[in-house]
């Protein structure tokens, strides 16, 4: 595999762990958060639940003071006083418990007396529109606050007139149709501040049969209610369990499309992410909407998806930085081994150059042979000796090798080599390997005996009895062989002594091959 195919698959799969780390990072991170969300979706449940066994607590110390107004015909303010005052000591998230009659306009200015025997002025009142309180007016029907309890700073209280407005109003008829638990939405009472939030929750009391709807109507003598301070009632539900609420909010959502908050608390930016309904009552349907606090998410998490990511990141940002130096290494090695192979060659070319021998037969070759032909020609001009030159050729070689392979020609061109070399023996003779299948031989100082070498070799070769069977002239491996002699001299060129030998060749090959021919 190349190295840049390496170092791609190195870096991809590098980046794809890095990618793989973010991802179970990222992955460990949202179940964390998710874990923490589940949790909270839990707590505001519970939340939810400690509201409604709240206000449940609530209905029930409104139902004991309906029971003292079903054990008796006439209740007076005393005993009501009492009873309330019990109830509220034990509830604290009630304000204030009132005893609202049904009065006619007839009726109207006998229950007004009655008042006045407890509260000198006392009148039937509702709110005037500049604030603070003046005389109702006149209406077919009343719902005055005939008794209320706590009544000590509530004296203005007694004889405000519920009826002066629809909700209130409907909220009582609506308890006295039903013979039922009603609960409003958020009101106020007389001269209360604005901050206050509380409900108002009623029961009917009846005097008389109320399975129809008519006698419901006709036996109606007004209803016990009960002011409670949501607040509070927040205050105590929420008060035992661990709070991870940055806000809160209970919304009525009884009018689909007018939902009205009840109570808000906290963060005045709130999303209200979680929602929980709390169980309906007295016709209302209520629901708590909260948002987290966002520093939970900070202290309940745990280091491990960071942990993960850190570890990841320098594990795979390590094996980046081998790989990195690992690669600069091999480009490195490679270059030099570029740079040695290349002066290898050099040196080899060189090598071969100076190299005087033939790597086949072991023999000098033609290089050396003509070095060595310069040589003596210029010595024999000087001594003006005799030099004598032989063109040795195999016959029929192609047919050697086309009959028994290269390889074994080789071997047949090594064997002769060896057979001519035995016999070229005089110390200054020197035999070489002129060509493919021609040997050259010099035979320094040599004139006569010039023949007889010749002859010996081109017996010897026969001698070594190789098989030939192309061969026309013999059945085994022979030579021919062409023989010059001259004086040199200055005058002659050196290479005439050589063609000389070599035209001596070509007549020996054409007289049959297999002989000696002698050059003129
Ligand atoms: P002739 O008798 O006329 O010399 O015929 P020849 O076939 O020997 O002559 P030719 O010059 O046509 O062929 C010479 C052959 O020698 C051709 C070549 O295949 C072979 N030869 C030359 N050098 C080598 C060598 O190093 N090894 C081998 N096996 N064969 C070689
Ligand atoms: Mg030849
Ligand atoms: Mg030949």
């Amino acid at each position: 595999m190349s190295t840049s195919k390496k170092n791609f698959i190195g870096i991809a799969g590098i980046l794809s762990g890095f990618l793989f780390t973010v991802l179970v990072s990222l992955q460990l991170h949202l179940v964390q958060r998710q874990s923490i969300d589940q949790d909270f979706t839990a707590q505001v449940k519970t939340h939810a639940r400690s509201i409604q066994r709240e206000m449940e607590l609530n209905v029930e110390a409104l139902y004991s003071l309906k029971g003292l107004f079903d054990g008796s015909e006439d209740v007076t303010a005393e005993e009501f006083r009492l009873a309330a005052s019990t109830l509220l000591f034990r509830h604290g998230d009630i304000l204030s418990f009132e005893w609202i009659p049904l009065v006619s306009h007839e009726n109207r200015a006998l229950v007004e007396a009655e008042l006045r025997q407890r509260v000198p002025q006392a009148v039937f009142t509702e709110p005037a529109p500049s604030g603070g309180l003046v005389e109702a007016g006149s209406r077919e029907f009343y719902f005055p606050s005939a008794y209320v309890e706590p009544i000590d700073d509530r004296m203005h209280h007694l004889g405000f007139d519920h009826a002066f407005e629809p909700t209130r109003r409907d909220l009582l008829i609506r308890s006295r149709d039903n013979d039922a638990l009603s609960l409003s939405s958020k009101i106020l009472m007389p001269n209360q501040a604005d901050g206050v939030n509380s409900v108002l929750l009623t029961l009917p009391i009846y005097k008389g049969p109320t399975t129809t709807l008519g006698q419901r109507r006709d036996s109606f003598m007004g209803a016990v209610a009960a002011q409670v301070d949501l607040q509070q009632l927040i205050r105590t539900a929420l008060d035992a369990s661990e709070r991870w609420i940055d806000s809160y909010e209970i919304l009525d959502v009884t009018e689909d499309d007018d939902h009205t908050t009840l109570l808000h608390f906290g963060n005045p930016e709130r999303k209200g992410a979680f929602t929980q309904s709390i169980r309906a009552i007295g016709g209302r349907s209520w629901v708590m909407q909260a948002d987290i606090d966002p520093e939970i998410y900070l202290y309940r998490q745990t280091f491990m998806p960071v942990l993960v990511l850190v570890a990841g990141t320098g594990l795979f940002g390590i094996l980046a930085f081998t790989l990195y130096q690992s690669s600069r290494q091999n480009k490195l090695i490679e270059a030099e081994v570029i740079e040695r192979t290349h002066s290898l060659d050099e040196a080899n070319k060189k090598l071969s150059q100076l190299s005087t021998t033939d790597d086949l037969t072991g023999l000098q070759n033609r290089r050396s042979a003509d070095n060595n032909f310069r040589i003596e020609w210029q010595r024999h001009i000087r001594d003006g000796a005799k030099l004598s030159v032989m063109m040795i050729d195999i016959d029929y070689f192609k047919h050697y090798n086309d009959t028994y392979g290269h390889l074994a020609g080789d071997q047949c061109l090594k064997a002769v080599a060896n057979s001519l070399d035995a016999e070229i023996n005089r110390p200054a003779d020197t035999i070489a390997r002129y060509g493919g299948e021609e040997f050259l031989a010099i035979l320094p100082n040599t004139a006569e005996d010039s023949e007889t070498v010749a002859e010996r070799c081109r017996s010897s070769v026969e001698r070594l009895r190789i098989a030939h069977e192309r061969s026309t002239i013999s059945d085994y491996v022979t030579i021919s062989i062409g023989v010059a002699t001259m004086v040199p001299d200055k005058t002659i060129d050196m290479m005439d002594l050589i063609e000389m030998a070599d035209r001596a060749l070509y007549e020996a090959k054409a007289q049959g091959r297999n002989r000696v021919c002698m050059g003129s």
